[in-house]
This record gives structure tokens, sequence and C-alpha cells, in this order.
């Protein structure tokens, strides 16, 4: 035993279970996914819990389909989950199961409970089945189905297994109490029939056992000690249990825990499926979606996502967690890992006067300030460089201290340059700016002594090379995306400013040989990595996240003077 993960509630049972040696000092979770589709944040929180539990207990922790859904699962779905988990970093060695190859063993202990007079054939439909279950102030009503003898519910599920009858026309129901102030323990459904081919077991079955009849029994199967799921499912706890009770086989504990919700952010496959099948994001993999995939794809860590997970802890109590909060964690693991680099996304032409024609300098930069065995790398600087647009005002408001005419600023690991002049097109837009520069300044001091009050970042034109660079914000517009006008869905919350696309941005040429995936800090701009639609000479970058930017603070409180360009 290693006790060294984050404190919760959830791990203060499993420390006392292994105290008074309840499962005789085994911890054995679970991460038991529907394959309905891909794993999004929420899930993260799971995985990093159970595994997490297991890793710390020295115990053990299964991945398991909950695929009894026949009609929604998808081999694509199983594939993703199997990849995202892995990747969050979950490792169930061979313990990957499946709730559908449990269906042999679920059928039978449905028979031993109508064997046992607690199971019955019900002939109502859906909707009736709704009607008779009461309310929360009423009680329900007993089906007229609810007594048949044991021997003709035994044949009728027979029969139902056989094919013998359509879709929805019966189903096995729990015999519990109708009266019950717990709606789950209402004579609940345990199989419904459903002519449907299922990913694993093709055609074999008709009937499909329901999630509550399932879920348990599938925990039992493989010795689960400490069941955990989300506070939905607190009301179905008498029912698992019961089930667990009536078959009388081994009982694990169900316990759970708060959802996680995000804000500006929808966390439901179903909610998410959607915007994937309207192309209203590019797909589950789209850096915009608060999926796994999605996020990898953005450039976010598992390391980031697990400290984010311990630090935002587990509770009894569902609340919101601000994305800002997701975003800390990912800058945070970033900046210790990420190599710093400098591009120029809006790029305007600087044209240094006095440096001379042709000649190329490299200059030592240093590639991670926070790594020291992270080392340097040459950057090249010569005559022509592109700075950001954003760092030249021809009229610069109260506290903007970047470049401006007559105005002296330093060039990261370069010279000192000031501002003699500039150039426009006929619309009166600046398109160059004429510099000189001071070579007593090289690596970016002034003998003299003299300051500069600002430092921009830099990439000499001829060495450049051009990238695309997509700009992601949040993908909804409000803090809760879920919450809409009579009417209307989520999907009229979309942010429709959510991905700008910038192309011909100028980068350094030591981010020639940039690899997949590979994660930048572009300097005074966030974290950036390469997406997998890069192509030799034709990089593509993901912003991550941006780094905070005070003057954009400034300009949003209205203190900056004009808006920024
Ligand atoms: P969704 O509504 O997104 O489909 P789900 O709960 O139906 O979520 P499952 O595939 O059944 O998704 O979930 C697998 C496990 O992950 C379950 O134990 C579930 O409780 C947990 N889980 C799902 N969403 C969250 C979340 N937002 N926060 C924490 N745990 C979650
Ligand atoms: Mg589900």
């Amino acid at each position: 035993m290693n006790p060294t993960g984050p404190s919760n509630f959830v791990r203060d049972i499993v420390i006392e279970d292994l105290k008074t040696n309840k499962y005789g000092g085994r911890v054995h979770t679970r991460f038991p996914p529907e394959p309905n589709g891909y794993l999004h944040i929420g899930h993260a929180k799971s995985i990093n819990l159970n595994f997490g539990l297991a890793a710390e207990f020295g115990g053990k922790c299964n991945l398991r389909f909950d695929d009894t859904n026949p009609s929604k699962e998808e081999t694509e779905y199983v594939e993703s989950i199997i990849r995202d988990a892995r990747w969050l970093g979950g490792n169930w060695e061979d313990r990957l199961f499946y709730a559908s190859d449990y269906f042999d063993q679920l059928y039978a202990w449905a028979v031993q409970l109508i064997g046992k007079g607690k199971a019955y054939v019900c002939d109502l439909t859906a909707d009736q089945v709704r009607e008779y279950r009461g309310t929360l102030t009423e009680p329900g009503n007993e089906s007229p189905w609810r007594n048949r003898s044991i021997e003709e519910n035994l044949d009728l599920f027979e029969r139902m297994r056989a094919g013998e009858f359509p879709d929805g026309s019966r189903t096995l129901r729990a015999k519990i109490d109708m009266a019950s102030k717990n709606l789950n323990m209402r004579d609940p459904v345990m199989y419904r029939i459903l002519h449907a081919e299922h990913h694993r077991t093709g055609d074999k079955w008709c009937i499909y056992p329901m999630y509550d009849f399932t879920h348990g029994q599938s925990d039992s199967i493989e010795g689960i000690t400490h069941s955990v799921c989300t506070l939905e499912f607190e009301d179905h706890r008498p029912l698992y249990d019961w089930y667990i009770e009536e078959l009388g086989i081994y009982h694990p504990q169900q316990i759970e825990f708060d959802r996680l919700n995000l804000t500006y952010t929808l966390l439901s496959k179903r909610k998410l499926l959607l915007l994937v099948q309207n192309g209203l994001v590019r797909g589950w993999d789209d850096p915009r979606m608060p999926t796994i995939s999605g996020i990898r794809r953005r450039g976010y860590t598992p390391e980031a996502i697990r400290n984010f997970c311990n630090s935002i802890g587990v509770s009894k109590t569902n609340g919101s967690i601000e994305l800002s909060m997701l975003e800390h964690f990912v800058r945070d693991d970033l900046n210790k890992s990420a190599a710093r680099v400098m591009a120029v996304l809006r790029p305007l032409r600087v044209v240094v006067d006095n440096y001379p024609q042709g000649q190329v300098e490299q200059m030592e930069a240093v590639n991670n300030p926070e790594d020291s065995n992270a080392g340097t790398r040459q950057v090249p600087f010569s005559r022509v460089l592109y700075i950001e647009r954003d760092d030249f005002r021809e009229d610069p408001p109260k506290q903007f201290f970047r470049l401006a005419p007559g105005r002296e600023v330093r060039l990261r690991y370069g010279y000192f340059i000031r501002s003699t002049g500039v150039v426009k097109d006929q619309q009166g837009e600046v398109v160059e700016v004429h510099c000189t520069y001071d070579p007593a300044t090289r690596g970016g001091n002034a003998p003299d002594g003299r300051k500069v009050k600002s430092t921009i970042h830099w990439v000499s034109a001829t060495d450049a090379m051009d990238a695309e660079v997509r700009l992601y914000d949040n993908l909804f517009t409000c803090e809760d995306p879920g919450q809409t006008e009579e009417g209307r869905d989520f999907t009229a919350n979309l942010n429709p400013a959510s991905l700008e696309v910038l192309t011909h941005c100028k980068l350094e040429p030591s981010l020639a040989n940039a690899a997949e995936g590979g994660r930048y800090q572009f300097e005074r701009l966030g974290y950036f990595c390469v997406d997998p639609d890069s192509a030799p000479g034709k990089l593509v970058f993901n912003r991550t996240v941006a780094l905070r930017d005070a003057w954009a603070k400034i300009e949003k409180a209205g203190r900056g003077g004009h808006p920024p360009k």
C-alpha cells in the first residue's frame, strides 16, 4: 500500500475496508463505459478515480464495456474508448471485459429468479408499464400479469428468447414492490425483446438485459470490491443490492460520487453525437470537443488531465467546475515540458535598414527556461523580419509599450530596434515598418544601461516557414450550454467564433522537423501542437491554450484606448 493519492470519501471507504479486511485486503474497481460515443473529460474523472485507487492500493481495475444496448453500439466506439482510456493511463492488463460476455449467465440468473417467484413475464406495452408505475407521490398499480405461475413464466421467457414474440410485446420484470417509495423498485424491467444485431453476439439474442439487471451481476462475476459510479445511480443502489441478494451471489459495494460538469462545456455523449452527426464540429476529435480524442488533438496532456482530476476532488454533491481551471492545469504542465519557439501569427514586415544586406546571424535561444536540460538552439536573424501586427501601433494608446514610431524595443534573443518610419498601402494600412538596430545590444542588453519597456518576438523573413494555425475559443457562448430559451436546443448556444484559421503564419526554421502531436510554447502567445492534418512542408498547428494576456485585460476593461485590431 502506497497511500499517496488525493484524499476523498471514496478513498476513505477503501482505506476503512482494508482496515477491517472486508474484502480480504483486495481492492478491485472497474471503469464501465457504454460504447455509444467517445469518452469525454467527465469520464476522465471516473477513470482517474477507479484506476487511481487500484494503483494506490495495489489493486486492480477492469475495463468493462457496458454493451447491453444492441442498437447503438459500434466497434468504432469500442476502439476509441480503449485508445482513450489507455492514453489517460488506464492499465487493465488482460482484464478487458464486455457485459455481453455474461449474457448466458444473466439469462440463467433470470431463470433462477423466475423459479423463486421473484420475476414474471409481463404483457403490458412500454407505455402501459409507465402508466402503471405511478408517480413520486402515488404508488403504482400491479400488472395484471404479475401473478402468472412459475411454469408459465418459465415457458414464456424461454419463448421470448426463442424469438416467438415481436419487439416490445413482452418484458421480464422483477417482482418487488409496486408501492415502494423508490420508483426503481416498482417491478423494474429485467429483459426486453429487441430483434437487433449485437456488435459482439450477432443475432444470438433477441432479448437483452437492462442495465440494472446487468451491472451489479457483472461486478459480482468480476469480483469487484468497490463499484464506483455517478450520483444518478444512487436511487438504483437498492435494486443493485436486491438482485445480488436474491441471487445469493458475491456482493460488491456500489458507491456514488459527483459527476463532473464544466462551464462552457457539455458532457453528454448523446449531445456530443448530435454535434458530430449534424456537422457542427469536424468530428469526435475536433479540438473544440470535450472528448478525450478532441483534447488530445488540441494538445492537452494526460498528466494535465490527471492533475486536474486530482485537484477537483470527489464528493457527494454535483456542482460545476470552471473551464479555466482545466486550462490552468494544461498551462501548468506544458510550462514544464513544452519547448519554446518563436512564431508570428499575424505577420507585419519589419526592415532593419542599417543591418547589412544578405547577412544572417545565428542567435542563441533557450529552449525551456523551466528545464535546464533542454539546452539551446540557433535562431537566424537578418535584415527583414516579421513581428506580430499587434506589436506595432502607429498611434500608441497609453500603456502600450511595444513598437511605435520613434520608440525602441528589444527583439527577444536579438537586438534593440527603433522604429523610424512606416510604409502604408492604398487603404492606409501599415504594411511595413522601418527600423534601425543598435549593434551593441546583441543578446538583449545595452552597454550604456538604457532600458526598453518591451520585448517582442520575431521571425527572420528569409528563413521563416509558413504554417496554418487554428485558434480555438469556447465551443459554447454561455456557462451552462444546456440552458436554452423555450423552443431552442443547446445548439443555439454554439459559439460562431469558436474556430479561427490563420494561414501564412511565420515560424522559426527549427520547427521544420516538428512531428505530429509535438507541443510547443510559441513565445508570448500560448501553447500549440502539431495537428495530424500536417503534411511535409505544410504544417498545421492547434492552439492548445493561450498564455494569460495582461494587455487584453487592460483593453477589455476599456483603459487602453483603441480596441485591438
Ligand atoms: P454520458 O451521459 O456522457 O453518456 P454516461 O454516464 O452515460 O455519460 P457511461 O459510458 O455510462 O456514460 O459512463 C461510464 C462511467 O463514467 C460511469 O461510471 C459513469 O458514471 C462515469 N461518468 C460518465 N460521465 C461522467 C462525468 N461527467 N463525471 C464523472 N463520471 C462520469
Ligand atoms: Mg450511459
